[in-house]
């Protein structure tokens, strides 16, 4: 009698377990979900932007540069009406795959819009930014040119940190040099002023 009673108090623990277990797998996974961007596999907008406050923070406190640089694909909407919205997606998805390979440990990617999106680069300062947005650029105007996707270039604009920025003025002016490098011709960085 003693025997069953524990036995059975021991299986209705070792479900209640796994059933919490599996509650915490799902809650995982639906916070993976909520902060990826489903057709490239990158973080998405918000996941970037808690991404940029909180390495904003870290280069307060150490004193480190920051760079933000944010890419804009060109002509993509002439992409889409010559190709087709699926060859459009399959750009998307193989800049996806190149942001990927570019990025060194430390830094984050990101999808933050339609044809956009962006890298972090902690311990970076202007100079070195103006680099890595110069290889990010040629690797995907090659990348995408050796691919059984659509070619297309894009366009760069990166800023560095400056004491007073938020994760929004940032971004707003490495967005301006973007958009001075789209004015300037596109296929082409430019830092922000
Ligand atoms: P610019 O060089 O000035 O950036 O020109 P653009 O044509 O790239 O810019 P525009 O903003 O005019 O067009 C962006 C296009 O991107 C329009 C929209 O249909 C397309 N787009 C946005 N999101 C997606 C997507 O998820 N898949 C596909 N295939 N196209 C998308
Ligand atoms: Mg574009
Ligand atoms: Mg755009």
């Amino acid at each position: 009698m003693v025997v069953r009673d524990v036995t059975e108090e021991y299986s209705q623990v070792a479900r209640i377990e796994q059933e919490r277990a599996a509650a915490l797998r799902e809650a995982e996974e639906a916070r993976q979900q909520a902060n990826t961007d489903a057709l490239t596999g990158l973080a998405n907008r918000r996941s970037a932007m808690q991404a940029l406050d909180r390495e904003i923070m870290r280069a307060r406190h150490s004193g480190d540069p920051l760079a933000l640089l944010v890419f804009d694909v060109d002509h993509f909407k002439a992409v889409n009406d010559t190709h087709g919205h699926t060859q459009g997606d399959l750009v998307l998805t193989e800049i996806g795959r190149i942001i990927r390979q570019q990025k060194r440990d430390g830094q984050f990617a990101a999808r933050v819009g339609g044809e956009e999106f962006l890298m972090i680069l902690p311990g970076t300062n202007g100079r070195a930014a103006s680099a890595a947005a110069e290889r990010l650029r040629l690797a995907i105007d090659h990348g995408t040119r050796s691919s059984d996707a659509p070619s297309v270039t894009v366009s760069v604009g990166h800023a560095a940190l400056v004491p007073g920025d938020t994760s929004l003025t940032l971004f707003a002016r490495a967005d301006e040099a973007l958009y001075a490098a789209k004015r300037g011709g596109r296929n082409q960085v430019r830092l922000a002023a």
